[in-house]
């Protein structure tokens, strides 16, 4: 068992490869994304703020993140963590390390920017159950987990995703180096089906 972290480009499968981890060992999971969208949602002042971020595909704020992240990991009695989506600026990575939460491994995955871009225009975000789907796999009907509506994410145009691209270009990809280091980063094709990139993450793990 260990603390991981998963880093990778917008669609590279994180929320994937972090729910396939999720159902072979135990973890205490946060995918950040999906706690910003679920603030949205909520239709609070600070959902709000965050939206006109998502909207623009802009990261939000390091103290943002960070304040919500911490708040959740000193929540977390006992166990390992994994976060998928955080952290994704080099200030991120060593506010965590100064926290004192040290990641045992760090996933990379690696998916080329024109499979991105097809990822990205058929993919469904499940609107009860926030599963994420291939409309070329699932067609447009209802999630094949719970029986959801399917929908396309707000933030999945192509002009948000090619902003988030480019940020995820300019301050995440330094943090490979930061973590190949430490010795801490592993990386993995992501081109393959979720199956394969799983079984070749559980072989390095
Ligand atoms: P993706 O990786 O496809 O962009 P996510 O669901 O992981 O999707 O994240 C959605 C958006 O939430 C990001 O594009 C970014 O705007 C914001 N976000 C998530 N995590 C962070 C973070 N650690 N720092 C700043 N912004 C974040």
């Amino acid at each position: 068992m260990s603390n991981i972290i998963l880093l990778g480009p917008p669609a590279s499968g994180k929320g994937t490869q972090c729910q396939l981890l999720l159902k072979q060992r135990e973890y205490s999971c946060l995918g950040t994304g999906q706690v910003l969208r679920d603030e949205v949602h909520s239709g609070s002042e600070l959902g709000v703020l965050i939206e006109s971020y998502l909207n623009r595909g802009a990261y939000v704020p390091d103290q943002l993140i960070m304040r919500m992240v911490f708040q959740w990991l000193d929540n977390q009695v006992s166990g390992n963590w994994l976060l998928d989506g955080f952290p994704r600026t080099m200030a991120q990575a060593k506010a965590l390390e100064d926290y004192g939460y040290t990641p045992d491994v760090v996933i990379g995955i690696d998916v080329d920017q024109m499979s991105l871009e097809e990822r990205i225009l058929s993919r469904l975000i499940c609107s009860s159950c926030s599963a994420t789907h291939s409309r070329n796999i699932v067609g447009s009907g209802s999630c094949p987990d719970c029986g959801g509506v399917l929908q396309v994410r707000s933030d999945d145009g192509i002009a948000n995703f090619r902003n988030r691209f480019k940020n995820f270009q300019q301050f995440t990809m330094p943090l490979y180096d930061f973590y190949e280091s430490k010795r801490m980063l592993i990386r993995v094709d992501g081109s393959h089906s979720p199956a394969e990139v799983f079984r070749h993450i559980s072989k390095l793990l």
